[in-house]
């Protein structure tokens, strides 16, 4: 049994909508769950981190990556990608598809092919903790002729979802509701590629009218991925669904705002959920998940609390993820951080306010520190957490 202690907690975000903030000073961890929030003065402890001041938030979910081969992405030539996106925040990262596996070939994709390329990036990607994040990989890409043995061999691999992008959803519409409803049964969500053709050239045009029958636990990137579904649309998806919404760094920013606009008017922040959608045509991005939040409160004009917890519970509870929230029994997956010298922000809301970018010192992921001295893609914070037995290694 291991207990860390993280004392001198600045600022304490929830990851949860509802109260995205509170008053929380120290953490108690134990076995790589979160065993008190303000554990009594008597709670022994194998190691403490000294916040001094700095804020404590979930670790960032981001729930629209296209991982290939582990560290490993072919899109932008770009080897130990993961390990940079845990220095930009991000402890768990949920596939979108394998789709950018060299060589495939997207008009022979068959359902065995589909099947057994989740299996494999499941079993590859998806079974190691690379740099200590949690990837959840194995996003089968659906395809029509699919059996129920095929959702079944989706299931024992361990996938937590599956998509539809090449799938023909008006011509097949039946076929599309039976998948839904087999995924249902084994657990495993589904989402579904929305707006005009992304990258692959291949992917389907997916608007409100093919969102509103299909009824996808997660409508991906509304505001584009790259190219958005058209306005009217988009109005009509939140109006008149109730499924969570994504939003991904590869959109387009004015459907975005006029989306996240519509969903604070209407108190339906609960059904937005945060991705990047890279590495792709957007590039590698570590700081992504960071630049969602900043753009949800800077540009938004979301509190910073929601923008965080929106970058964290929402999009967990979008993907059936225990992580995400700081609450007794969740696993320790956390970030230490504070506002970069220089920043307009005093604290770490503020900073997130302002759309200042935070300054990250430390990240634990299941109560491990994963980043212990600072983060190699942000600037420091002007206050770094520190390790009270001097165990901050400054060369890891
Ligand atoms: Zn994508």
């Amino acid at each position: 049994m291991r207990r860390t202690l993280v004392t001198n907690i600045g600022e304490f975000f929830t990851g949860e909508l509802g109260r995205p903030t509170a008053p929380v000073a120290t953490l108690l961890i134990e076995d790589g769950r979160i065993a008190a929030l303000d554990p009594p003065g008597d709670a022994g402890c194998d190691r403490v981190i000294d916040a001094r001041g700095a804020a404590v938030l979930p670790g960032l979910v981001d729930g629209h990556i296209h991982p290939v081969f582990g560290e490993w992405t072919p899109t932008q030539d770009t080897i130990g990608w993961i390990r940079n996106y845990l220095h930009g925040g991000s402890t768990t990262m949920v596939s979108a598809g394998e789709l950018h596996t060299p060589g495939l070939d997207y008009g022979q994709l068959t359902p065995d092919l589909v099947t057994a390329l989740a299996e494999v990036a499941r079993a590859t990607t998806g079974r190691v903790r690379w740099s200590g994040v949690k990837v959840h990989a194995g996003t089968c890409l659906l395809v029509p002729g699919m059996t129920e043995a095929h959702f079944d061999r989706l299931a024992t691999a361990g996938a937590v979802l599956a998509k539809f992008i090449f799938f023909p959803l008006d011509e097949r519409r039946d076929e599309a509701m039976r998948y839904s409803a087999l995924l249902r049964e084994r657990g495993i969500r589904a989402k579904v590629h929305t707006g005009g053709v992304s990258r692959s050239g291949s992917s389907r045009v997916c608007g409100f009218e093919t969102c509103a029958w299909l009824q996808p636990d997660i409508a991906a990137h509304v505001s584009g991925g790259p190219i958005p579904m058209p306005d009217e649309d988009l109005d009509r998806l939140v109006d008149e669904t109730g499924f969570a919404l994504e939003v991904c760094s590869s959109g387009n920013y004015r459907s975005t705002i006029r989306v996240v606009r519509r969903l604070m008017q209407q108190g339906r922040l609960d059904r937005l959920t945060l991705g990047t959608d890279t590495p792709g045509g957007t590039g590698v991005i570590p700081r992504g998940m960071l630049r969602n939040v900043l753009f949800l409160a800077g540009v938004c004009e979301m509190s910073p609390g929601e923008a965080v917890a929106v970058a964290t519970g929402n999009t967990a509870r979008a993907h059936g993820l225990d992580v995400g929230v700081l609450t007794e029994g969740a696993p320790a997956d956390l970030v230490i951080a504070g506002p970069v010298k220089g920043s307009a922000g005093t604290t770490l809301a503020d900073a997130i306010a302002h759309g200042d970018l935070p300054g990250i010192s430390m990240v634990l992921i299941d109560g491990e520190p994963v980043v212990r001295h600072r983060s190699g893609q942000t600037p420091p914070p002007e206050t770094p957490a520190a390790f009270t037995d001097g165990g901050g290694c400054p060369f890891c």
